[in-house]
């Protein structure tokens, strides 16, 4: 169970979250930010214009830039929620410490807000996460503890059962727990829906998002249905994970190097019932559509963005001009400078391959 309990219920079929105060929109608006804690939320909505033509999409294709949130991701938004309804509940004081069982982005929007309001910090995360993160969380001051990648989540080494034993280990520690914590979907539900509908001016046909724990897309996707119930709602799960429905999607189950999304467990925050419709991707169309938006957009984007733009090209093909698509973008390519962004972890992965003149390229299957 989790240590904290919630003032706030949210459960499965209900449609909104009870008792509950909309917080983080509309942001109040500051010239000279308290910490940088104000930089969470607000992140721009960008035209793919380029992409969109290159892909000969008739709809206007849109990116929430979550990579601009104050921590690099999506995940900065719960990290602060989680921790700010738990102070208010006077569950979290001076002194205590925080685990967090995490694939890094979590972590990494924890251990800032950790560093600035001064909490101790220690994250738990599968060894398959990039250096990057462990780098980023180390100099934001976190303790950092690696699990094998080929635990499963309900094994003892697994990052959910170590981190859970740790805290029974140590005094005054908690774990916040984004696979249940209610805080995890309203951050969105609140924050990331209300800022899009805002956005649009609440013109919008579809809406398409990577699920992990599932918070993003139950969070925008409750949001979206109750103020557009026909805008659609697609869901991304990468081939390995058993997250998407139809069952028959995932029928093959493995590991992949894309992070940050797919489980091997449904997690509790996880409403599928408003997902319209799921499109699984694997790593090599990821990465090399990640590194597209790169070169294409601009967009300095991990690699769960690739899997984002390959479903919403996919989706978005069926829909006409003067139809709105958005794409939900969450981390940065600060996460990966040693993975996609590499041509020679591209090579060696065999997501790219060298040409005669030794020149990296990548060639049609
Ligand atoms: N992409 C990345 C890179 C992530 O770190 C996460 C969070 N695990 C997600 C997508 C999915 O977000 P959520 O946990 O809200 O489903």
């Amino acid at each position: 169970r989790p240590d904290i309990p919630c003032r706030c219920t949210w459960t499965l079929g209900e449609s909104k979250p009870s008792p509950h105060k909309c917080k983080a929109f509309p942001r109040e608006k500051k010239n000279i930010f308290s910490s940088v804690l104000d930089a969470i939320g607000d992140t721009p909505l960008v035209r793919l214009d380029r992409i969109a033509k290159s892909c000969n999409m008739k709809c206007e294709l849109l990116g929430k830039c979550e990579f601009f949130n104050a921590g690099g991701s999506v995940k900065d938004r719960i990290a602060l929620r989680m921790i700010e309804e738990a102070e208010e509940d006077g569950q979290l004081m001076q002194g205590d410490t925080i685990i967090e069982p995490t694939s890094g982005n979590t972590g990494i929007g924890l251990a800032l807000a950790c560093a600035i309001k001064g909490y101790r910090c220690i994250i738990v995360m599968p060894e398959k996460m990039s250096l990057e993160k462990e780098n980023v969380l180390r100099g934001l001051g976190a303790e950092i503890i690696r699990t094998p990648n080929s635990a499963s989540f309900d094994e003892p080494e697994s990052h959910i059962r170590v981190a859970w034993d740790l805290k029974n280990r140590i005094p005054r520690a908690h774990i916040l727990d984004q696979y249940r914590n209610p805080y995890n979907p309203i951050a969105h539900y609140d924050g990331t829906a209300n800022e899009i509908l805002h956005q649009c001016d609440s013109k919008i046909d579809m809406v398409v998002i990577s699920a992990g724990t599932g918070g993003t897309i139950t969070g925008i996707g409750r949001k979206i249905k109750e103020k557009l119930p026909n805008c659609q709602i697609i869901g991304v799960d990468p081939v390995g994970s058993i997250l998407a429905l139809p069952d028959t999607l995932n029928s093959t189950i493995k590991s992949y190097k894309v992070e940050g999304i797919g489980y091997d467990f449904i997690p509790t925050v996880l409403e599928r019932s408003c997902i319209d419709k799921w499109i699984k991707v694997d790593d090599k169309e990821s990465f090399l559509m990640a590194r597209r938006l790169m070169r294409e957009e601009g967009l300095l984007c991990g690699g769960s963005c690739g899997s984002v733009m390959v479903a919403t090209i996919e989706a978005a093909s069926s829909l006409g001009s003067g139809h709105r698509c958005v794409a939900i973008l969450p981390d940065s390519i600060r996460n990966y400078m040693t993975k996609h962004l590499n041509e020679d972890w591209m090579i060696d992965n065999e997501f790219m391959q060298l040409s005669p003149d030794k020149y990296p390229i990548c060639l049609p299957e």
